[in-house]
């Protein structure tokens, strides 16, 4: 298998997701884009795993802090804290009460630019500006000033990995490597093959 179609990445549908009895569409979404399901759980988080998630890329707090400063700021407030990394901790502890909340479904996709495909259909950050026809912007209302009024992280779905170095890390912390599933998938044929010879009889 060429190196581009073992490019992989987690998702996460997040408490809200699986109230919002989200798991089909969802899953519905990533699947029929050609994208290989190489692993699939079930699991209520506990704390540790959500900060050593979300700490596993040492960027993260800087540039979710960044995030959230400019947030406050388009609403002409100011953030609770100068230093980015400072405000980075505030929403992690928001995220850590959020993730931990309920059960969630993790997984990890497989194939051609898995990181990237699967960010451009979950869409940005906020619903309230994700794109139309993305996840978070079709299937929710949430904004960053909602979530800042009432103290708590925005409520958006999904967690995908945002760089292949963050999947990597990431996936280690959901997935023993033995529940990765290794198989071939029938259309990787369609999607991969050089030559589409042997259709025609
Ligand atoms: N988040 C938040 N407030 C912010 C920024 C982020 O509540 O100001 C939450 C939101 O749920 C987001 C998560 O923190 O999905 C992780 O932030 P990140 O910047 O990594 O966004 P993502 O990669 O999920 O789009
Ligand atoms: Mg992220």
């Amino acid at each position: 298998m060429a190196i581009e179609q073992r490019e992989r990445t987690l998702v996460l549908i997040k408490p809200d997701g699986v109230q919002r009895s989200l798991i089909g569409e969802i899953l519905r979404r990533y699947e029929r884009t050609g994208l290989k399901l190489v692993g699939l759980k079930f699991l209520i988080p506990d704390e540790k795993t959500v900060r050593e998630h979300y700490m596993s890329d040492e960027n993260w707090l800087k540039s979710v802090g960044d995030k959230s400063v400019a947030a406050y700021e388009k609403k002409g407030l100011k953030a609770p804290f100068e230093d980015p990394i400072k405000c980075g901790e505030a929403v992690l502890e928001r995220l850590v009460k959020y993730l931990s909340s309920g059960p969630i479904a993790a997984m990890v996709w497989q194939g051609n630019e898995a990181v990237g495909i699967v960010r451009k259909i979950t869409g940005g950050t906020e619903p309230l500006s994700s794109d139309v026809g993305t996840i978070r912007g079709d299937l929710t209302v949430d904004s960053y000033n909602l979530g800042d009024t009432d103290g708590r992280a925005v409520r958006n779905l999904i967690h995908a990995s945002g760089s292949v170095g963050e999947a990597e890390k990431e996936i280690k912390i959901w997935f023993r490597e033995e529940e990765i599933i290794k198989y071939r998938l029938v259309q990787e044929s369609i999607l991969y093959d050089v030559n589409l010879d042997g259709i025609v009889e």
